[in-house]
């Protein structure tokens, strides 16, 4: 079977990620990562994957397990044009080579759709204006995605140009489930509502466990948890996302690495009224020095549990408001969705921490979900079963792959 590379692109504001997936066999032939563009020394690093390596299912998130070669360079490195000339040089010099098999499409992320796009979409200078003008409702995320799109454009001026978009898949939230009760002309002269966001990754661990199971994801309820250092949770009903925890930004909902998740908004009002906190303090409080970090003092999950086994009080008390508000979330989805068939963990924490996993889920007994102690605790990778043979709810954790979802939605839309 000949090689379908496609080119996937998830563009920050000094740095962007790479990886050329062939989708013949959906297999993972380079990844890198271009950095500190804009500042007096960049790095580029690029790895080129054996022919064994498999990043489609069974792997830790994101990351092939025999690496044929990786190398890494230090150059100056002045915008994300010359950056993809430095990516372009990696190719040629370390392989695959892109001048025997080009890219057929190129996939970018997209952090914000806004109410516009509910599906990939072939990038065109007028999609290019649509992101843009999303910038109001994502200022750091939207100028950084474009200019990502830009550069590419102008490296593979002959492939389609895919955008993929992080809220698509929660467009088809009830108005109910995305209206914040709020005066609906201010709402509405701002585009204030629930948009919800790491679509990507629920739509593609609903779609990989459905297909697990056995069981048409049209007649499945679940419940994802993406547990990252972001970190949402997703009732989806029939393929559909019908609720989410994240809202008009990714701040609202779970206990995250870094952000509060849902904060009472008067919280704010007294900070900047009695504690003289300007509106960038307040948005620096909440998404940067909150959650574990704010509580406990790092974001990392390891560390708070290894404080926990030091005795520290702080981490055990970070690691209780963490699992208090999982298992709120998943007794509303419950409720909202009327009982579920699969409830999937994935992401950093949700693939690799047992006891959030089970604190999570460790009072729903009487909704049907029972976990099985050492399934749950079993250090196999790989997508797996975590609930007894007697549960009702399937419990499931699933390696998350949003750039493998991002190169078949790409790969689909440059076909169709
Ligand atoms: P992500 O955003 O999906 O890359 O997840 C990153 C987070 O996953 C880290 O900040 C850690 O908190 C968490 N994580 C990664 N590996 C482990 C592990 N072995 N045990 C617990 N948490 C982990």
């Amino acid at each position: 079977m000949s090689v379908v590379p496609v080119l996937v692109i998830n563009s920050g504001s000094s740095s962007f990620k790479y990886q050329l997936l062939d989708m013949s066999t959906e297999r993972t032939l380079a990844s890198g990562l271009v950095e500190r563009i804009g500042e007096p020394v960049g790095v580029a690093r690029h790895t080129v994957y054996a022919a064994s390596t498999s990043a489609a299912a069974g792997e830790v998130t994101g990351t092939p397990t025999f690496l044929d070669a990786t190398r890494t360079r230090e150059l100056p490195i002045s915008d994300h044009t010359a950056g993809f000339a430095v990516m372009l040089e990696a190719f040629a010099s370390d392989g695959p080579s892109l001048a025997d098999n080009p890219p057929v499409a190129v996939g970018h992320r997209v952090v914000h759709g806004g109410a516009r796009f509910f599906e990939p979409t072939l990038i065109t200078p007028l999609v290019e204006i649509n992101i843009d003008e999303l910038s109001v409702l994502a200022p750091l995320h939207n100028p950084a995605n474009l200019a990502g799109i830009l550069a590419a454009r102008r490296a593979f001026p002959d492939a389609p140009h895919v955008a993929v978009f992080d809220t698509a898949f929660h467009q088809t939230l009830a108005p109910a489930a995305y209206t914040y009760a709020i005066d609906a002309d201010v709402a509405a002269s701002h585009r204030i509502r629930r948009y919800g966001f790491h679509g990507t990754s629920h739509k593609f661990v609903s779609e990989a466990a459905a297909a697990f199971v056995g069981r048409p994801l049209e007649d499945l309820k679940q419940i994802v948890f993406h547990l990252g250092n972001g970190a949402s949770v997703t009732a989806i009903d029939g393929g559909r996302s019908v609720d989410t925890s994240m809202g008009f930004t990714p701040l609202e909902g779970l206990v995250m690495g870094t952000r509060s998740g849902d904060i009472d908004p008067a919280v704010l009002f007294q900070l900047a009224r009695r504690g003289g906190m300007t509106i960038d303090d307040l948005d620096d409080l909440l998404n940067k020095r909150s959650g574990l970090l704010g509580l406990a003092g790092s974001n990392d999950l390891r560390d708070i549990r290894a404080g926990i086994e030091r005795g520290d009080e702080r981490a055990v008390l970070a690691f209780e408001v963490y699992v208090h508000r999982l298992r709120t979330y998943a007794g509303a989805y419950l409720a909202q969705l009327g009982g579920a068939d699969i409830i999937s963990f994935t992401a950093g924490v949700g693939e690799n921490a047992p006891h959030v996993r089970a604190g999570a889920l460790e009072t729903l007994g009487f909704a049907g979900v029972e976990i099985d102690p050492d399934r749950n605790e079993s250090p196999e990778r790989g997508i797996r079963v975590i609930s007894t043979d007697a549960s009702r709810v399937t419990v499931l954790v699933v390696p998350t792959d949003e750039e493998l979802e991002i190169a078949r939605q790409t790969l689909a839309v440059s076909r169709a």
